[in-house]
C-alpha cells in the first residue's frame, strides 16, 4: 500500500520488464545459495511456531498474557491486525473455517467467496505470458516485488495452527508477493518502539489483501488458487521466496533478504494450478556479506541472532536464531509494540535513490568492498533513530484506556 504514495515505482516498470526493480540485473542460479537437502527437509507443523507457543503459555504466563495485547496495545497496529483478521476467511472458495481468523484480536464474520469458474477462460497458451500477466496484475494491486516458483512439497505445513486440521495443498505453483514496510519509517524508528508492529502489519495486511484478490481472480479464470497470508497460512514462506528468486537466506535466521528491499518486507503467497513459467533463485553475494557483517547480531536486544557460522538444521545450512528469545522480545516488549531492530540496522535496508543504487550494485558485484560497506554504514550513522522526524504518536492501551507510555527516546509528541 505504500506504493499509493510512491507511484514512481510503478513508473519504473518497462515494456520489457514488469518489475519496478532491475531484477534482470541479478545473477540467476539453479538452486538457492543456501544448501537445501530436499529429501531431509521435514514438513513442519504450524503449531510449532514461536507465537503459537507463546499463546499457549510455553514461554510463561506473562508472555501468554502479553500475546493477547502485544499488537493491539498500539492503536494503529490494532487497526491493521483487525483488517488482516478480516482477510482470514477470504483465502479460498470454501473460505476455510471462520476460525482461521479467530485471533485473540477479534474474529471476523464468515464471508463466502465466489466459486471457481466452471469454464476456463481463453488464456494465452504460453506460461511465460501468463507469468508476466500475473506479475503485472500483482504490481497493479500494489505489490512491491513478485516471484514465481514451483511449490516445494516441504513448504506445505502438516497442520494448521488455527484449526489443528491436517493441511493438504497440492497446487503446483506458488506466487510470492512482497510488500515494503516503508523505508522512511524504518529510517526514523529505533527498531523496537511503538511503530514496530504497525510496520509489520502494514505489510502483512497489504500483501494478504493483494493475495486474496489475486487468488479470487485466478479462480474466476477457471483455475484453483488459494491465498496464504499472516492470518491464514498453509505454507512456509522462506523456501518459496528462495526458489522464486526473491532473496537469499540471511543471518537473521529464517529470514530471506531481498537485494532491493533488504529484510524490510513481508510476504503473502498464492498457490495455484494455473500453468506458469517460474523464476530462478538468485545470488547477490549475501552469504559472503552476512559472514562479514554482524550488525543484526550485535544490535538484537534479545541476543537471538547467532554471530557464528551457518549450521545444518532440518535439511538447511543457515544461520540459527533462538526463536524463544526473539518471540519473547517481540511479544513481551514493554517499551514498544514488537521489534524490528534487525531490519533497522541491516545495511541492505536502504531507500532506492541513485546513491544507494550505486552502493547496492557495489555490494552485490564487488566482494572486496563489502567490509567497507558495513564500515561506511556505521560511519554515516544508519541504524540510529531520528526522532526529530517522528510522525507517529506514542500511545499504549492499558486496560482499555490509551495512555502516553513511558518515553523511550526523545519523541516530540509527549513531554
Ligand atoms: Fe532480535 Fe528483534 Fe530481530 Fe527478533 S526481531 S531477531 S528480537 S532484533
Ligand atoms: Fe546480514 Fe548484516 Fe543484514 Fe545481518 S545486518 S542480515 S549480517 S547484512
Amino acid at each position: 500500500m505504500t506504493r499509493i504514495f510512491n507511484s514512481d515505482r510503478r513508473d519504473r516498470c518497462r515494456a520489457d520488464r514488469p518489475d519496478p526493480f532491475p531484477v534482470d540485473s541479478l545473477t540467476r542460479i539453479d538452486r538457492p545459495t543456501t544448501l537445501i537437502r530436499d529429501q531431509e527437509v521435514p514438513r513442519v507443523d504450524e503449531r510449532d511456531g514461536g507465537f503459537h507457543k507463546a499463546a499457549l503459555g510455553h514461554y510463561g504466563q506473562r508472555l501468554q498474557r502479553e500475546y493477547k495485547r502485544f499488537v493491539p496495545k498500539y492503536p494503529l497496529s490494532g487497526a491493521l491486525v483487525s483488517m488482516a483478521g478480516a482477510l482470514g476467511p477470504l483465502v479460498d472458495v470454501t473460505g476455510p473455517a471462520a476460525e482461521a481468523s479467530a485471533t485473540p484480536w477479534g474474529a471476523s464474520s464468515w464471508r463466502p467467496m465466489p466459486p471457481m469458474a466452471e469454464k476456463r477462460a481463453p488464456l494465452p497458451d504460453d506460461p511465460s505470458a501468463m507469468s508476466r500477466h500475473i506479475k503485472e496484475t500483482s504490481y497493479f494491486l500494489r505489490a512491491d516485488m513478485v516471484g514465481i516458483c514451483e511449490l516445494p512439497p516441504y513448504a506445505v505445513f502438516t497442520h494448521s495452527k488455527a484449526t489443528g486440521a491436517e493441511v493438504e495443498c497440492d497446487h503446483k505453483y506458488a506466487i510470492a508477493i512482497l510488500v515494503d514496510q516503508d523505508w522512511r519509517t524504518t529510517s526514523i524508528f529505533n527498531g523496537s518502539d511503538w511503530i514496530s508492529n504497525s510496520m509489520s502489519f502494514l505489510a502483512y495486511t497489504t500483501s494478504g489483501f493483494i493475495a486474496c484478490i489475486l487468488a479470487d481472480y485466478i479462480r474466476r479464470l477457471g483455475y484453483e488458487a488459494r491465498a496464504h497470508h499472516a492470518m491464514n497460512y498453509q505454507v512456509v514462506v522462506p523456501p518459496i521466496l528462495l526458489w522464486a528468486g526473491l532473496g537469499e537466506m540471511c543471518r537473521i535466521g529464517d529470514i530471506v533478504l531481498n537485494p532491493f528491499l533488504g529484510p524490510r518486507f513481508k510476504a503473502a503467497i498464492v498457490t495455484t494450478d494455473l500453468p506458469l513459467a517460474v523464476d530462478r533463485p538468485i545470488d547477490f553475494g549475501l552469504q559472503d556479506f552476512c559472514s562479514k557483517c554482524n550488525k543484526c547480531a550485535q544490535a538484537c536486544p534479545s541476543g537471538a541472532i547467532s554471530d557464528g557460522d551457518r549450521v545444518v538444521s532440518n535439511g538447511y545450512e543457515k544461520w540459527s536464531t533462538d526463536v524463544e528469545k526473539c518471540t519473547s522480545m517481540r511479544v513481551g516488549n514493554q517499551q514498544g509494540s514488537g521489534c524490528g531492530t534487525c531490519i533497522k540496522v541491516c545495511p541492505w535496508n536502504k531507500p532506492y535513490t541513485p546513491f544507494h543504487r550505486t552502493i547496492n550494485w557495489s555490494m552485490r558485484k564487488m566482494p572486496f568492498l563489502r567490509r567497507m560497506a558495513v564500515w561506511g554504514d556505521d560511519l554515516l550513522g544508519y541504524g540510529k533513530p531520528d526522532y526529530q522526524q517522528q510522525w507517529w504518536l506514542d500511545l499504549e492501551d492499558v486496560d482499555g484506556e490509551l495512555q502516553a507510555p513511558r518515553p523511550q527516546g526523545t519523541g516530540p509528541r509527549h513531554g
